[in-house]
């Protein structure tokens, strides 16, 4: 009982945040909502939640797993400088695996398209910081 309340918490504040989130971030969400909660609940709750395909995972190269509202497949571009992911608008190209050559006797679920770039709050910084100082 009190684990699906966590877990209808925990879907329901991925649901409203728009966005893409980590486990650590959803979890100091939640403590402020239920105190008490453990972080492993938290996870656990989210990797449940995530595989019955409510929610979206994201594997980040190289940084922590974001969540994000269960949505249509679509890709994104993660800021180089402060991590942040972004959703982009672009068609999601279905006929990716049809080209696939050898696959390794694979039964292919999708894939994942993970642009890098400097996101514009990042950019406005490094001008104001390579900018001479005022005299
Ligand atoms: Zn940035
Ligand atoms: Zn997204």
């Amino acid at each position: 009982m009190r684990t699906t309340v966590q877990k209808l918490k925990i879907l329901d504040y991925v649901n409203h945040h728009c966005g893409h989130i980590t486990a650590a971030d959803v979890y100091e969400a939640i403590c402020q909502d239920i105190p008490h909660v453990s972080r492993a609940t938290v996870y656990r709750n989210l990797n449940n939640l995530a595989a019955d395909g409510k929610i979206r995972r994201i594997e980040v190269p190289g940084g922590a797993d974001v969540y994000e509202r269960h949505s249509p497949p679509h890709y994104h571009v993660r800021c180089v400088r402060c991590g942040r992911l972004f959703d982009l608008d672009m068609p999601y190209f279905e006929q990716l695996q049809a080209q696939i050559r050898d696959p390794h006797g694979f039964i292919f679920l999708g894939h994942d398209v993970i642009f890098s770039g400097i996101c514009p709050e990042c950019q406005a910084k490094e001008t104001k910081q390579a900018a001479p100082p005022l005299p």
